[in-house]
Formats: C-alpha cells, structure tokens, sequence
C-alpha cells in the first residue's frame, strides 16, 4: 500500500494495523471471512471509475462494453452455480437485497411472517428499527422452547391467522438446517409468496453441504461476502415471473450506480465458487463448525439446539452466569473475537444479552481443522470460566497468537515477497 502510505498515512496506518489484527486474533465471527486476492484485485481496480445504471445492453451511459461483460459473467455464474431462473447482482448489501425484494414484490402496510431477532432472525426481517419494521406489518415465529429449533407449527399457525402475503426464511444466528420444503408447504397454502434470505449459507448452498432453497422458493436473497467469501455486497436470485421487477426496484427503485468493481469481484468469488477447493472448504468449515460444538460440549457448555448443522453456533451463558458482553471482551482480550449475541426466550437486552455467537468460515479459510477447532474450544471453554483471571486470558492470548502465525492469511503473499 505504498500509494497509500504517501498519500495518506493515517489510513495506511489503519489498514496495516487492521490486517495485523486479523492476522493476529481468531476471528469466529460467524458473517466474516477472508475475500480471496483476486476478488480484492477485482474490487480495487479501475471499474470503481465507472457509472452504469441499467443493466447489461441496456444502460444509461455509453462506454458500458467492458462492465458489462463483467455484469453479464457475474450473472451467469450466479445462475449456474445455485440453478436459479434469474438473478441481480446489483444489490450493494443484503440489506439492500431484502429491500428491493419487498419492494418488487410487496406494498407498504402488507402482512409478513418472518423469524423473530431475538429467535436468530436478522434486522430486515421486520425489525421494528430496521425500514423493513416501519414500512411492513411483520409478523413474528420464532424456534421451539425445548428444541430451539424452528418451530413449523407455529409458523403455519401464524400464516393461517394472519394470512401473510410473503414468508421471509433465513437468519442470522440459527445453527440448524432449515426445512424449505415446510416452508414452501405452509407459503403454498395461504398462497403466500416464500422468500429465502440465505445470506449465511450461501457458500454452504453453493457447494451441496446443506439443502438449497432455490427450488422452494420465488425469491432467494443472499449477501456475497460470507460463507461465498466474495466482496462485501448482496445477490438477489429469483424465478423467472419475478425477476424483471426485482431489476427495476434494485435500478431504479432503491440504487443508483451498480459498483462495477463490486461487481467485479463478484463474478470472480463465483468463479472461485463452482471449483473444486471450494467445495472442500465448504465442506471443511462445517466439519470444524461440527468439531468445535463437540469440543464445546463435552467441556459442558450449553449449546443453543445442543448443536450445529452448519457454519456456525451460540453458547448460551446462562449456567455459567456471564453475559455475553462480558464474555466477548474477556474472549477478546484473549485474542479471539466473537459477538455476544441474543438467545431464544432471551431476558437480557440487545447490548448485554446471555450469548456468544461462534463461526468456523474465517479460520477454515486459514486452513485451520479439526485439531485446531479442539485447542479453540478448550481455550474458549478456559476462559468463560474465569473470565476476571487476567493471567489466564494473558497465556491464553500467547497461545492465540502463535497458533495464527502458523495459519497466516495470506500465505501467497508471503510466497511472492
Ligand atoms: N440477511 C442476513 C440473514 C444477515 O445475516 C445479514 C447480515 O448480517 C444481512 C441480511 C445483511 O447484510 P448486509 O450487512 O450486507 O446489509
């Protein structure tokens, strides 16, 4: 970053630091990973110079024939790697994605069911703080109080009553497969239309290692930046009869200017996507995910749905009487970064709450496994046990570190210097 250094050390500073951070902590937050150089390359390049409103072939500003071969490669990869009908990739997050399909498909006032934010849903799914809470009437279910996981009778109670003109799916903390095909079955009869946000495992669908919704569902929101491992952005896939609307509530509905370098590097991180090293890493992270929760748990932990079935899973702190805000600095001050995070039937607040959310995408892009996800777990389990005993978070956060430098981030770069 030498241009950088010259022009403006601050921000030079603040990127090399933050790569040290990265480099140096485990990072177990369950929606990061590592964007690959080339998809950086992609999104660092010249495209960013670019306006192109409209979609490929048919923009508003001339000189688009580059961009759009770049547009129209992103959008057949999409459409090729997860068999949908038609998708946008336009969308600068997966917030935005979420709000250009409520737009292109829903009126203001209109009944939604999607997953209670307390019960794993995410802030677009109808929170009252969120636009999707202000401008729809969100209906709440949540996940079963015994088994924590989704419970489909109260679903189809609730789409019976309130008769909902669109199911949302997907979340931001749930650790278990969803059942899309119950779904589709409740959707289908209220005549509801069945929206699949599955922005945290998208990578997980792209490689056959968890179920897809795509076959289920009218629309598919994801972003591209988690388990995808692409740049930060959303993707919207739809089937056929609804695509052309999405398009015009993405441009000009709710965007300007797509990010063509976003774009870029979308297209690159689904090429990545359909390889064979992909599919292995997908399959990695849920092996670890699934080695991580045994650690866990034959420590005695308490396991949100006493387990995983993907990427990630939630401690719930309640025995062990430490909120998750305190459990995360003391994991933080250990060196390794986790969000504190709300349980089912929660009874603390959204800044405090009595959780820990863990993922395995970042440190399986590290080429971390089984092994390491068990040294993890102990030190994990060491610390939430004593989190006030600073001599033990000062040795554990020696162990941190020598454990990621034998893992680095980049090791290309290393190679090339
Ligand atoms: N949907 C789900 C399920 C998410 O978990 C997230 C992000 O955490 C989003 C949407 C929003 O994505 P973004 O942060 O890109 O707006």
């Amino acid at each position: 970053i030498q241009t950088i250094r010259e022009v403006d050390p601050e921000i030079a500073r603040v990127i090399e630091e933050e790569e040290e951070r990265q480099q140096s902590h485990l990072e177990l937050i369950a929606s990061e990973n590592i964007a690959s150089l080339a998809v950086m390359a992609a999104q660092g390049s010249i495209l960013t110079n670019k306006y192109a409103e409209g979609y490929p072939k048919k923009r508003y500003y001339g000189g688009c024939e580059y961009v759009d071969r770049a547009e129209q490669l992103a959008i057949d990869r999409a459409l090729a790697l997860f068999g949908a009908e038609s998708a946008n990739v336009q969308p600068h997050s997966g917030s935005q994605a979420n709000m250009a399909a409520y737009f292109a498909l829903l009126e203001p006032g209109d009944t939604v069911l999607g997953m209670n934010l307390a019960h794993g849903g995410h802030l677009t799914h109808g929170a009252k703080v969120s636009f999707s809470g202000r401008l729809f009437n969100f209906v709440h279910y949540g996940v079963d109080r015994e088994t924590e996981t989704i419970d489909y009778d109260q679903v189809e109670h609730l789409a019976r009553e309130h008769r909902p003109k669109m199911i949302v799916a997907g979340a931001s903390a749930y650790p278990r497969f969803i059942d899309f095909a119950a779904l589709a079955t409740i959707a289908r009869s209220v005549d509801a239309l069945l929206l699949m946000d599955m922005a945290h495992i998208a990578g997980l669908v792209a490689a056959g290692v968890h179920p897809s919704p795509i076959p289920h569902c009218d629309v598919v929101t994801s972003t591209t930046h988690k388990t995808l491992r692409g740049p930060r952005g959303g993707l919207i896939l739809a089937r056929e009869a609804c695509g052309k609307k999405i398009d015009s509530q993405v441009f000009p509905g709710i965007q300007g200017g797509p990010l063509m370098h976003v774009i870029a590097a979308k297209a690159v991180a689904l090429k990545e996507a359909q390889g064979a090293p992909f599919k292995q890493y997908q399959k990695n992270i849920v092996a670890n995910a699934a080695a991580l929760a045994e650690t866990l748990k034959e420590r005695g932990l308490d396991l949100v749905s006493g387990g995983t079935d993907n990427h990630m899973m939630l401690i719930n702190l309640t025995r062990l009487d430490i909120t998750g805000k305190d459990a995360e600095a003391a994991l933080g001050r250990a060196g390794i970064t986790v969000n504190k995070n709300a349980i089912p039937y929660e009874t603390r607040g959204p800044k405090i709450t009595s959780g820990v959310r863990l993922g395995t995408p970042f440190v399986t892009s590290r080429g971390m496994m089984a092994g390491e996800m068990k040294v993890i777990g102990g030190m994990i389990d060491d610390v939430l046990r004593d989190c006030g005993n600073e001599t033990l978070i000062a040795k554990t956060r020696d162990r941190v570190r020598q454990l990621c430098e034998e893992f680095p981030l980049y090791p290309e770069k290393g190679l090339e210097s």
